[in-house]
Parts: C-alpha cells; sequence; structure tokens
C-alpha cells in the first residue's frame, strides 16, 4: 500500500521539481533518538538507500537552479543539515560512501563550541569545528550560513539583522576560503524584510521551513523544505516526498487521498503543502 502509492504519485510529483530535506543531528546506531529533531544513523542510511533505489539524484542547494538536467527525467533531492552538529560527520560518510552531496547551514559564531542559544534542546556535544567544515567541503559538501547566533531573525532591527547575515558569511569565507552563497534562516522564522536583506547580504539562496515543493515560490531566497523527524523510517520518509508535506500520518493521508479522489482529479494530488 505504501510504496504503492509512493509510486503513483512520484510520477506526477517529478514534474513539480526538486525536494529538500532538513536533517538536524543524526546519532549513531539504531536506537530511536528521544529529540524529536534528531535520527538514527541507521534510520538515516534507509533515508538515502531509498532516495537512491527511487532514482533520486542529490545535489547542494546552491546548485538547485543552475541544473541543466531535465527536471522531469531526473527526479532531484536536496539534503541539508542545520546547525552543524558533529554526529553529522558519521551522516556525512554514509552520504560519501554512496556518492551523496548535501548542504549544511552553520552558525559562525559557535563553531566547535557546545550549542549555546537560547532554548537549545538537541545535543549538547560541541559542534562541528572550522577544520571539520574545511573538510566535509573538500569532500564537495556545501557549508552554507545559519547566521551567526541561532536569532529568531523577524526579531531583530535592521542593523542586527544586517550583522547576523553579513558577518557569519564573511567569517565563515574568510575561514572556509571560499565563497558562502546560501543561508538557513534559524527556526525557519522569515518575513519579506529578512529575505530582502539575505538579498542584500549577497545570498544566492535561503531556505525556510515551509514546507511544499522546493521552488514551488519561485524565489530562490524562499526555499520550502521538509523536516525530518526521529519517527521518519523510510516509509514515513517516501510518503513525505510523495506528497511535499510534513503531516503524512496514515490517518491524515488516506482522508486527504480520498478529499482528492472524491473530486476526480489525481492529477491534483501533489499540489497539497
Ligand atoms: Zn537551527
Amino acid at each position: 500500500m505504501n510504496f504503492w502509492l509512493s509510486a503513483l504519485i512520484h510520477k506526477r510529483a517529478v514534474a513539480h521539481g526538486p525536494l529538500v530535506l532538513v536533517y538536524h543531528s543524526v546519532t549513531s546506531g539504531a536506537r530511536r533518538p528521544a529529540w524529536p529533531w534528531s535520527i538514527s544513523a541507521r534510520d538515516f542510511a534507509h533515508h538515502l538507500d531509498f532516495i537512491a533505489d527511487r532514482g533520486y539524484t542529490t545535489c547542494a542547494v546552491r546548485d538547485l537552479l543552475s541544473t541543466t538536467e531535465n527536471l522531469a527525467a531526473t527526479p532531484r533531492v536536496v539534503i541539508t543539515f542545520d546547525d552543524g552538529y558533529r554526529d553529522n560527520l558519521e551522516a556525512a560518510e554514509a552520504l560519501s560512501l554512496r556518492g551523496m552531496t548535501a548542504s549544511w547551514f552553520v552558525l559562525s559564531g559557535n563553531l566547535g563550541q557546545t550549542p549555546r542559544w537560547k532554548d537549545h534542546e538537541g545535543p549538547q556535544d560541541p559542534l562541528l569545528d572550522i577544520a571539520e567544515l574545511r573538510a566535509l567541503e573538500a569532500s564537495g559538501f556545501e557549508i552554507g550560513s545559519h547566521g551567526v547566533d541561532h536569532l529568531r531573525m523577524t526579531a531583530l532591527n535592521d542593523a542586527a539583522l544586517d550583522y547576523q547575515m553579513n558577518t557569519s558569511r564573511q567569517s565563515l569565507e574568510q575561514a572556509l576560503g571560499n565563497p558562502v552563497r546560501s543561508f538557513a534562516y534559524p527556526f525557519g522564522a522569515w518575513d519579506a524584510r529578512v529575505r530582502d536583506a539575505a538579498d542584500a547580504a549577497g545570498y544566492g539562496h535561503a531556505c525556510t521551513t515551509v514546507s511544499g515543493w522546493a521552488l514551488r515560490d519561485g524565489d530562490p531566497l524562499r526555499i520550502r523544505r521538509l523536516t525530518i523527524k526521529n519517527t521518519d523510517s523510510a516509509a514515513v520518509l517516501a510518503r513525505k516526498l510523495a506528497w511535499a508535506q510534513n503531516e503524512v500520518s496514515w490517518p491524515h493521508v488516506a482522508g486527504s487521498l480520498a478529499r482528492r479522489l472524491g473530486g476526480g482529479l489525481v492529477r491534483r494530488l501533489p499540489m497539497r503543502s
């Protein structure tokens, strides 16, 4: 049932373009982590295998718009990691093993230190440091900015917003020796002013946590992403990719499917987000 439905919709889904996934912590082993925004390395590997088996290719956020591949022929998934947890190094190995790429969004003011932003509930280990980020970049992964301090950008005045956007990009570029072109809004908090500040700071791409097809809004500074949680098996991922939405529990999906099929418009299925 699960895979039959996914297969039905994947065909239509491809026409809507790429999907972007957002991961946070990836904990070693098979045990389900307690933090909702974490996932076990085993489930992560299952995700990657599903993505490969379904014929998706991966690309970095910076390459979302530059690819010349035929979208209809090559469905794409973009894998992103927010915050830069050190346990992501194991995830990077799993990606490299499969020839896949990804983008990391890190905090220029918190590299190599324990997370110190307000209300942080994730792993307390030190975040990735600059040497580890350089190694990731050397392996072909993209390093983007998540700001200096993981602040809610919509709550900042213009000067503070400008500082978070510009200083994080400049200091990451200095440390890495390469351009930083992508940004992810901390807490997914953005509005028109924040979006314009990302543009003014020189970012070519910025990611929200609004669910849906990545480029549905036609704006590279409002890239939509699907959020991965600790209960997301490969089957849940299949439904997230098929429906391009975060809420894919069976009762929800069945209800939404029934309504749409009731309308006799199977072609509208993938538009939900
Ligand atoms: Zn974050």
